[in-house]
């Protein structure tokens, strides 16, 4: 019976005060209720939290867990493309490897759910699409991973394409995606109205990595404002990046954002430094859901990013000189509540009744571990102790 208890004991709150926090049946039971005498762990001096939402990751290219390899990229998204293709085919260490490297330690820094965009292309074939469900499956049980059907080397631009990204939803993938319509594809109307059309046809969300800049970048937003209310996906879509909304005027953004909120159209953001980047203070005040990703951890892209969620908050509270305590919590909402709504799962909440899906950190509150991103962290999943201290124990 103890088995299935578990009393967290003196766990600072988000407000500050302290309390124990008894699990049963992989639920939250009390907070601050009754003494239990069972099972128990010492939380004196840590934040508990709802376990960490990760809304944008690529985790079947990862080289996470491979020898170091020196970045041989070219200049362009073209060259990126070409240069990815070149380093994947000469890795030979298994997807589900490098992947389930990769899962297990961000589930270690305390992210039990993850969007997951996966390349769909023909030269990569169902199996590729096949060995990521796998990975979904063998997880199951610890993390809630959500798989995007990803048209990384374009998709209009690559005849077969289309018809394998179907073939992803057919198996069981939750999104569709989309990359660039007009800078990669070509065709922005056609690229959108296939996506969109796929996902009315198969009850599925959007989302659309947009690296194009500029007026063309937020034409092709509003375009996908358009297709968004045309086919009844409201609260379903995202875009990814919109680098556009950080290289054109207030006035404009303020039109657009409007539109974004009105149609729950949610906007991921790396916190990139190297570029513009939406200014998401103001698309946050206009009601525009704003989720922080990863994107690439360790791959041909970039050997950039440590699977670190509290990391990505850190950025962007960093990228935007947030330092105020309501900014602070903004950016932690980012990888929390806003990036669950982004994603199409619930906001995950610490309150009796809830799944005891948790990350314990070492910090005086919220605001604190965003600044310090402590590696001392427990995490559990439904009440049972999966890692700790960043070390991934697994739910064994
Ligand atoms: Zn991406």
């Amino acid at each position: 019976m103890t088995k299935s208890q578990l009393l967290i004991r003196s766990a600072t709150l988000a407000d500050g005060t302290t309390a124990d926090i008894l699990v049963r049946g992989g639920r939250i039971a009390s907070i601050g209720g009754a003494a239990s005498t069972g099972e128990s762990i010492d939380a004196t001096g840590y934040v508990a939290l709802p376990a960490l939402v990760e809304p944008h990751v690529h985790l079947d290219k990862t080289l996470w867990g491979e020898p170091w390899r020196p970045n041989t990229a070219g200049p362009t998204i073209p060259d990126y493309i070409a240069n990815e293709r070149r380093v994947l085919s000469n890795v030979t260490t298994s997807i589900a490897t490098r992947s389930s490297a990769l899962l297990e330690h961000m589930v270690a820094m305390g992210s039990l759910t993850i969007r997951s965009h996966v390349d769909v292309a023909p030269d990569f074939g169902v199996a590729h699409i096949e060995q990521m469900l796998a990975l979904r499956e063998t997880y199951r049980d610890l993390v809630d991973l959500q798989l995007v059907a990803f048209p990384q080397t374009g998709m209009l631009i690559r005849p077969g394409t289309v018809e394998l990204m179907e073939e992803a939803l057919r198996l069981g993938y939750e999104t569709i995606g989309g990359l660039d319509p007009a800078g990669i594809d070509n065709d922005p109307i056609a690229h959108l109205r296939t996506i969109f059309g796929l996902a009315e046809r198969y009850g599925r969300g959007v989302d659309i990595h947009l690296h194009d800049p500029g007026e063309l970048g937020v034409w092709q937003i509003e375009r996908i404002a358009d297709y968004t209310e045309g086919s009844g996906l409201t609260g379903r879509v995202m875009i990814s990046h919109a680098y556009c909304l950080g290289m054109v005027s207030q006035g404009r953004v303020e039109a657009v954002g409007r539109r974004l909120a009105d149609l729950g159209i949610s906007l991921m953001s790396s916190a990139p430094a190297d570029i513009a980047v939406p200014p998401v203070g103001l698309l946050r005040e206009l009601g525009v859901t704003i989720c922080a990703g990863s994107d690439g951890i360790r791959d041909a892209w970039s050997p950039m990013g440590n699977g670190d969620a509290l990391e990505r908050a850190w950025l962007m509270a960093y990228r935007f000189d947030w330092g105020k305590d309501a900014q602070l919590l903004a950016a932690l909402d980012a990888v929390m509540g806003s990036a669950a709504r982004a994603i199409g799962r619930p906001e995950p909440t610490l309150a009796v009744g809830e799944p005891a899906d948790l990350l314990l950190v070492k910090a005086v509150n919220p605001q604190d571990a965003v600044v310090r991103r402590p590696k001392e962290r427990i995490v559990l999943k439904a009440g049972r102790v999966v890692a700790r201290d960043g070390v991934y124990l697994g739910i064994g």
